[in-house]
């Protein structure tokens, strides 16, 4: 299927770091110099009044990377790498400037413009005031994606097991704590047993006004043996056995009757997709992290970590988004636990806690700190 057409990552380096004054004179433009085109980044976050943090995913920073002098509303600027993303933080003098990154038309290069608002007009108005910011920060939307349903009905497991009706149960009770414990508003994609196409699922995620997306899956392998957790966020597909994942909960696809829709879904609409939700890349991969940290430490499951692969579903919402499998249910002992009444309820409550975690961070802001 085109859809899972594989694109590997080339590997961007930062060659320079430039700035020039704009030509109408209503700022500066800092020109990021790269070897290829970076695939996704974040939005400018601001981390306190006078620090801008640009984060470029899967970037490297070049040996002869060359940093001019800082300029304009910029005072001083570092190159930072942790892991596979190079983080650049501007220190700025003028904390009102008004930040948008952007790609340069002709070259691979990254454009950070940097608009002063005293002569902006009406770029500066995009500027949140606190309260809509605050707003915007508050978790109160989220939206739980029971996987698969109607004719199509996932996988299939030990004792006849199937894993539609499974994560419909389990995401029942995680909604009802969400709501009844943290006051959160759940909207689901489905409540029933219905077929709903995986684009639709990320629309209604949207049209809800969601923060938060949670889907819901479980695993099946040939190896009955096979056994654990594992909590997906978008990202390339980096392993086979990630890819294998992808391609089955990918291939609900063909159960759809209008696949116009994803015929014509190749590379470019897939970087396309991963710049909408590189912003919540880091989100993700935090919350991810937390998920599976309860299913480990709190319900003693084995924990198979947090992996990237390039789920349909999580592209279409446009928020942090999760894709959690919850276990093998081709595993007789992990098809028990999960078809229990006990064990579906230990699953939520873990998801809940690591929720519950993440909402505190994010609403105090640190979603502002690395997922290192
Ligand atoms: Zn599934």
């Amino acid at each position: 299927m085109a859809l899972l057409v594989p694109v590997s990552w080339a590997s961007p380096a930062v060659e320079r770091v430039s700035f020039t004054p704009r030509a109408d004179g209503q700022g500066y433009v800092v020109r990021i110099h790269t070897s290829e085109t970076i695939v996704a980044y974040s939005e400018p976050l601001r981390s306190g009044d006078d620090v801008l943090e640009l984060i470029l995913f899967n970037t490297g920073l070049a040996a002869a990377c060359r940093k001019d002098p800082p300029q304009g509303p910029v005072r001083a600027y570092e190159l930072v790498q942790k892991g596979q993303h190079l983080h650049l933080r501007f220190s700025l003098a003028d904390p009102q400037v008004v930040p948008r990154v952007y790609r340069d038309r002709e070259t691979t290069d990254l454009l950070l413009g940097l608009t002063t608002p005293e002569v902006s007009g009406p770029v500066a108005r995009h500027v949140e005031p606190a309260s809509d910011a605050r707003e915007r920060w508050r978790l109160d939307t989220i939206v739980i994606d029971p996987g698969h349903g109607g004719r199509d009905t996932g996988a299939i497991g030990a004792g006849g097991l199937r894993e539609k009706d499974l994560v419909l149960a389990v995401a029942r009770k995680l909604g009802q704590y969400l709501e009844e414990r943290l006051g959160v508003r759940v909207v689901y994609t489905r409540e029933d047993d219905r077929f709903i196409p995986l684009k639709e699922r990320g629309h209604m995620a949207n049209e809800a006004g969601g923060k938060l997306f949670i889907s819901l899956h479980a695993n099946a392998s040939r190896n009955r043996s096979a056994r654990g957790t594992e909590t997906y966020f978008l990202g390339m597909h980096k392993t086979a056995a990630a890819r294998a994942v992808m391609e089955r909960e990918n291939s609900v696809i063909r159960f759809e009757e209008d696949q116009e829709h994803y015929k014509n879904f190749d590379e470019r609409d897939l970087i396309r997709m991963q710049l909408i939700q590189s912003a919540y890349m880091r989100q993700s991969e935090y919350l991810a992290g937390l998920v599976e940290q309860q299913f480990a430490e709190r319900v003693g499951r084995k924990s198979r970590g947090v992996k990237q692969a390039g789920f349909y579903v999580l592209w279409s919402a446009s928020m942090p988004a999760l894709l959690v499998e919850l276990g093998f249910i081709s595993n007789p002992e992990e098809a028990a636990f999960l078809r229990s009444e006990d064990g579906q309820a230990y699953m939520a409550s873990a998801i809940f806690r690591a929720v519950r975690a993440f909402k505190h961070d994010y609403e105090k802001g640190l979603h502002l700190v690395s997922a290192q």
